[in-house]
């Protein structure tokens, strides 16, 4: 079938590409935005003008599109994840500046301003050191595909972790209750797991209303080990679940920032248990609670 290449070729960059090609006879190469149905997609394109050995006719022209869609996606993220680590610490940076500044302004001769300025820089380092150190903990976490995994119990291991986040609870009067199987084991590294669970833990705390309460669950169920985490706290709409488990990404980031939130908790604790072969999974709405499942293979 013969036709015009512009009829059959829907796309304008790649048909001023071909005109081009024709008219210099030269090879052109370039990075091209097409939308293909509905998706964006990015092509490196070289429009190749085919020549008669004489040089003197142009016989064709041949295409080659190589899709660098994914490619483009993975920098991109990157650029997100770079615009957001900066913005992160300017916020800290910029506060543990402007007080210093003050204080040395004279602020200093204040013994009120000087405690209460050194109090938020103290305060503002912190949240540099958490941020920092979330960070390298993600970057170690993604870096492992394997860990030495060995049997732990559930049971204990929630126990365990109970103890570390009971302040937290109980300057908020939130009761845990508990609801565990006592022979549920699973194949992790300890001190990952914990790290899953406090974090799980925290956020069920800091998300709920003084006075709530917070079920832990650990069952066994058709082969899986799970442990379910549930709160009657602020919960979290459809649209917002899906994205909870992005770098970064928190609902409120006010309330988050006042509770010492990074908005990388839930990424680590997602990393962790892809590491462990598990799922993680929420059910949530808003105003009424939300349930935090993660599911391993029973041992
Ligand atoms: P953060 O450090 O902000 O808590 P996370 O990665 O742990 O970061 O969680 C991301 C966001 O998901 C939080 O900022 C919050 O908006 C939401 N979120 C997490 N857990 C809960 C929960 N139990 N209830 C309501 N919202 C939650």
């Amino acid at each position: 079938m013969k036709g015009n290449y512009e009829e059959a070729i829907n796309y304008p960059a790649i048909n001023r590409m071909i005109k081009e090609a024709i008219a210099t006879e030269k090879t052109i190469n370039e990075a091209v935005e097409i939308k293909i149905n509905v998706h964006q997609k990015y092509f490196d394109a070289a429009v190749v003008p085919v020549l008669s050995k004489t040089r003197k006719k142009l016989e064709g022209i041949v295409i080659v599109l190589h899709d660098i869609t994914q490619l483009k996606t993975l920098e991109q993220m990157r650029k997100d994840f770079v615009a957001n680590v900066s913005h992160e610490l300017k916020t800290p940076i910029t506060s543990i500046k402007g007080f210093s500044e003050t204080l040395l302004d004279g602020a200093k001769n204040d013994p009120d301003s000087l405690d209460m300025f050194l109090n938020i820089i103290l305060k503002e380092a912190n949240r540099i050191q958490v941020l920092v150190s979330e960070l390298l903990e993600l970057s170690k976490i993604e870096r492992t595909s394997h860990l030495q995994l060995s049997p732990v119990n559930m049971a204990d291991k929630v126990a365990n972790c109970i103890e570390v986040v009971q302040q937290l609870a109980l300057k908020k009067h939130i009761d845990i209750k508990l609801n565990m199987e006592p022979d549920v084991y699973i194949l992790a590294e300890p001190s990952k797991l914990k790290q899953v669970i406090i974090n799980l833990l925290s956020n069920a705390i800091n998300y709920s209303f003084e006075n709530n309460s917070i079920e832990v669950t650990v069952r066994q169920s058709e082969g899986a080990s799970i442990l379910e985490i549930k709160d009657y706290g602020i919960g979290i709409s459809e649209e917002e679940q899906v994205r909870i488990f992005e770098r970064f990404y928190r609902v409120d980031k006010a309330r988050s920032r006042d509770s010492g939130g990074t908005g990388l908790g839930l990424a680590i604790v997602k990393h962790i248990v892809e590491v462990f072969n598990g799922e993680i999974e929420v059910e949530s709405q808003p105003g009424e609670g939300s349930t935090f499942r993660v599911k391993f293979k029973s041992l």
